[in-house]
């Protein structure tokens, strides 16, 4: 089954983008998943093709029409396909729901310009908000290619090695521990001595202890999160 993404964007010219390249564009050839544009400007308004307009209550820059948002969304066959708008105001994307959508069939992504959407689309729809980060971008595209990097590596097939996905940052709530290859000594520095040994279990051991050091150091939010669903400790 074909994992099927749409993308509604006023520059259709920046899909597949990076997405045409390496395992993604290699799976989007090989029919893993597919990708359909749809341009929201052919859905503008007027000679001009006017899509937005200033805001109500006023302030500075332009708002997205509701009327010819709805009409570029309901052009697509969504079908049981998820309808996300990327936004700065939208729940962070994380490596669960990557996951959660690339057990589904697909995904419908709508990207923001100027100051965003006119909020009633959203509502109407009851669509889902997300958010690639506590920064702000000019233009929802690349959070769409963001989303779907993260989700088309998780569709059976695309990695080399189905194990891969199993051990990395973020897959059981902990970063990943350091990785090191050849040569063993390096400008003076050697690859730690467990790596070299053979014994698989003192490297899990090892592996497990450096994710989890690296995550409280690093990113003692998602450290308290994994120690909270480890349960209590025997
Ligand atoms: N005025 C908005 C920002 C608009 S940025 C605000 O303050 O919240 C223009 C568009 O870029 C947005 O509509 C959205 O689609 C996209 N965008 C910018 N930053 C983003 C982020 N961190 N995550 C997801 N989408 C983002």
């Amino acid at each position: 089954m074909t994992w099927r993404a749409d993308v509604l964007t006023l520059f259709p010219a920046m899909f597949p983008g990076p997405l045409g390249e390496s395992l993604a564009g290699r799976a989007l050839r090989g029919g893993v998943w597919s990708l359909a544009v749809t341009d929201i400007r052919a859905f503008g308004l007027g000679r001009h093709r006017a899509v937005d307009d200033t805001p109500f209550g006023g302030g500075a820059g332009m708002v997205l029409r509701a009327d010819v948002l709805d009409a570029a969304i309901t052009s697509v066959a969504r079908a049981a396909r998820p309808l996300v708008f990327l936004t700065p105001r939208g729940r962070p994307l994380t490596q669960a729901r990557a996951r959660e959508l690339a057990a589904g069939p697909g995904v419908v992504l709508v990207c923001g310009r100027f100051e965003g959407f006119d909020q009633r689309v959203i509502d109407a729809h009851g669509a889902e908000e997300l958010s690639i980060g506590d920064y702000v971008l000019s233009g929802g595209e690349l959070p769409a290619l963001v989303l779907l990097d993260s989700v088309i590596r998780l569709l059976p097939g695309v990695m080399g090695h189905e194990e891969s996905g199993l051990e990395e940052s973020h897959a059981d709530g902990l970063l990943e521990y350091p990785h090191f290859t050849r040569p063993a000594t390096w400008q003076g520095r050697d690859v730690p001595e467990v790596l070299t040994s053979g014994n698989h279990a003192a490297i899990g051991k090892w592996r497990l202890d450096q994710a989890r050091a690296v995550t409280l150091a690093r990113r003692p939010d998602l450290y308290a999160h994994y120690i909270a669903s480890q349960g209590p400790t025997p």
